[in-house]
């Protein structure tokens, strides 16, 4: 080979790698720690089992007294059909008769990350990525739990994630980077959220300025509890749970734990509840495992999520006066269902990569209010129609 051919090969190699240094930055961080670096082959995952699903009717014409806003991170619209088809074609999710579609860009980059998504749900306004709660300058935002509190209303979090991860953060805190975990949960005080479950211990005791955020809080007058036991024990607000040193246990493990949070959520919520109250539940595990193109445990979790949505969609139609949306802050994975069997709750998929996608994704509203939510919007104006009713401008 002649010289020149070697310069040119050599010339080549370094554009390509600098083209792969120049995207690191968000490749890397949108990688999550269960990600690994090889893109996965198609995967086949069947669902042993399904789980029952109840079906609801929408109450009509009373007001919205109470929000309750389901995230399930990184869900998009092929993980829901996977979820669907592997629990032989039936979701609780089949009750909504509102869909409408939300676009997740963020303010500085076509494809969001959960703290830019997080923050334009939860304060109505777009910002960049990798913050929380901020805007684009890093003055802090508004966040609808302000509102709430503003507008008499009880709030609540609850969480599968660490309390300081990227989507509860966005409700809570005000930070330039969403890494700054003891920083995050160091706003917690401040939030005054009256209802708090999630995991992340790590970052409450233990910490690098030796404060101990739980004692804080304690101070403050929260109820605490370590475990499900202790949560169950709890009977009035302000109540913090953190049930885990990081995340709560993977979906097949934690059996019924979610589901029970959400319900003693509600509970102690409604039983405030003279002038309502906001409550935002997150299946944030979807994402990770999204990142790591594990089809099993994508569709666990989503099913985990489905059983608190038929939990949740049961209370609301009693109780009439409860909006009850369900959403993602964005697709993971660039999932596809490729084929399966409905009859045998089994899925083949493939996933496109391990970082997030453009795609839109699905808004769902059941109850009073929900006909506000057809159509397509920015996730952002998915955050004013929200908050439009935590402020009362519909009624
Ligand atoms: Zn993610």
């Amino acid at each position: 080979m002649k010289l020149h051919h070697h310069i040119y090969i050599v010339i080549i190699i370094v554009f390509q790698v600098t083209c792969i240094f120049s995207q690191q930055p968000e490749n890397t961080r949108n990688l999550s720690k269960y990600a690994t670096n090889q893109i996965v082959d198609d995967a086949v995952y069947q669902n042993l089992h399904p789980h029952q699903t109840v079906q609801v009717i929408q109450s009509q014409n009373k007001k919205v007294k109470n929000v309750i806003l389901i995230i399930g991170d990184g869900m998009g619209l092929s993980h829901i059909s996977s979820a669907w088809v592997a629990n032989k074609g039936k979701l609780n999710l089949d009750n909504f008769q509102v869909v409408g579609l939300s676009r997740t860009y963020s303010h500085n980059r076509l494809i969001t990350d959960s703290g830019a998504a997080g923050t334009a749900i939860a304060t109505g306004q777009k910002t960049n990525n990798y913050v929380v709660g901020v805007d684009t300058l890093g003055n802090p935002l508004t966040t609808i739990m302000d509102y709430a509190a503003k507008a008499g209303k009880k709030t609540g979090i609850s969480v599968v994630c660490r309390l300081n991860d990227a989507t509860p953060a966005a409700f809570i805190a005000h930070q330039t980077d969403r890494d700054l975990a003891e920083e995050i949960v160091s706003q917690y005080p401040a939030s005054k959220i009256d209802f708090i479950a999630g995991g992340g211990m790590k970052y409450w005791k233990n910490r690098s300025d030796k404060k101990d955020m739980v004692e804080v809080m304690k101070q403050k007058g929260y109820d605490f509890a370590v475990n499900e036991s202790e949560l169950f024990s709890i009977d009035k607000l302000p109540a913090l749970a953190i049930l885990a040193d990081l995340e709560l246990p993977v979906a097949s493990i934690r059996g019924n734990l979610f589901r029970n949070m959400n319900q003693k959520a509600i509970e102690l919520l409604n039983a405030e509840n003279k002038n309502g109250f906001f409550l935002m539940i997150e299946g944030s595990c979807i994402d990770d495992w999204s990142h790591a193109n594990k089809i099993d445990k994508v569709v666990e979790e989503i099913l985990d999520l489905d059983r608190t949505i038929g939990d949740v969609l049961q209370w609301a139609e009693k109780d009439g006066e409860t909006l009850v949306i369900v959403t993602a802050d964005h697709e993971t994975g660039g999932l596809t269902l490729l084929d399966g069997d409905i009859k045998t709750g089994t899925v083949k998929v493939n996933f496109a990569n391990q970082s997030h996608s453009n795609v839109l994704v699905p808004v769902f509203a059941f109850g009073p209010g929900a006909e506000n939510f057809a159509g397509i919007y920015e996730n952002a104006e998915l955050g004013q129609k929200i908050r439009n009713f935590i402020t009362d401008k519909h009624q």
